[in-house]
């Protein structure tokens, strides 16, 4: 078979298997195979492609057409521009995500402390270390296995010269010090939305990771209390939230004591992050 008719024939698989974007995924598992790129893979259409390389793809895209996340198969997903080793242990980073990155970017200065609970990949504090100097950062998750992907992708993506340690903890358990900032995309899913989700993050990412109690604000009414004993004085908490979840999460942070409480927009206009100052 030739570039073409692979692609065609992927397509054709993960569209009759209702995959979401069947075309863009068939293009990058090709891409994956054949060790290329989309130029090549267009420009050179009539290249052929070996047996090895034909029979791989056609089981990669039929563990794809099982609705099994693309990142699963391929291993990474790009985050912050930075590619991150990812697996079912761990949320795939999304791109909403960067929006909290970027908030906490904006306040960061060289020097802090960094606290990312509920780390999972450890994608926001490595991506908030490898733009900044001179940072501290701790990861906390409850997931031993979690962590290890972690610890991979810190191992990968920092120079030797950024300070990070990651900690199993479940919340802050076995957390000790303080810190200017800490962020966190916690699990905020309401639990009866859970069956509703598509295949792909329901079947196949951590529930853990997931799920945010019956109202989905588990997570936030907890470290909103408990973050208060590690906030250095003026030190801040940032939160990436579900987009019905600003005004309740804003409502908790300031019954708690924050101040200058931010609910903050992503580029489709939807509540995405919330942030706020605790002065001690
Ligand atoms: N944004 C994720 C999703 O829609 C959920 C992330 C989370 O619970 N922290 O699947």
């Amino acid at each position: 078979m030739i570039y073409r008719e692979c692609y065609d024939w992927g397509r054709a698989a993960l569209e009759t298997a209702g995959v979401p974007e069947a075309e863009l995924d068939a293009r990058l598992l090709l891409e994956y195979v054949c060790e290329t790129n989309r130029n090549t893979l267009l420009a050179h259409g009539d290249r052929e492609v070996t047996a090895e390389e034909q029979s791989r793809y056609e089981s990669l895209i039929a563990r794809r057409a099982d609705r099994i996340p693309l990142q699963h198969l391929t291993g990474v997903q790009e985050f912050m521009g930075l590619t991150f080793r990812v697996n079912e242990h761990v949320l795939i980073p999304r791109q909403d995500t960067e929006i909290l990155v970027e908030e906490v970017m904006r306040k960061l200065h060289d020097g802090m402390r960094i606290l990312d609970m509920c780390t999972g990949s450890g994608c926001i504090l490595i991506s908030l270390l490898h733009y900044s100097n001179g940072c501290d950062g701790v990861g906390a998750d409850i997931s031993r296995e979690a962590l290890e992907v972690a610890e991979e992708n810190a191992k990968r993506l920092l120079g030797s010269e950024q300070s990070v340690r990651f900690r199993q903890s479940n919340l802050f358990e076995a957390i000790s010090g303080k810190y200017e900032i800490i962020v966190s995309n916690p699990p905020y899913i309401e639990r009866g939305e859970i069956p509703g989700l598509m295949p792909e993050v329901r079947d196949y990412e951590p529930v853990t990771a997931l799920d945010g109690g019956e109202d989905g604000l588990d997570f936030y009414r907890e470290i909103i209390r408990e973050s208060r004993e590690y906030l250095a004085g003026g030190g801040m908490l940032f939160f990436e939230i579900g987009s019905s979840q600003g005004a309740d999460v804003q409502e908790c942070m300031r019954q708690n004591g924050f101040v200058e409480t931010v609910i903050v927009k992503d580029y489709s206009g939807l509540d995405r992050v919330v942030y706020g100052t605790w002065l001690a």
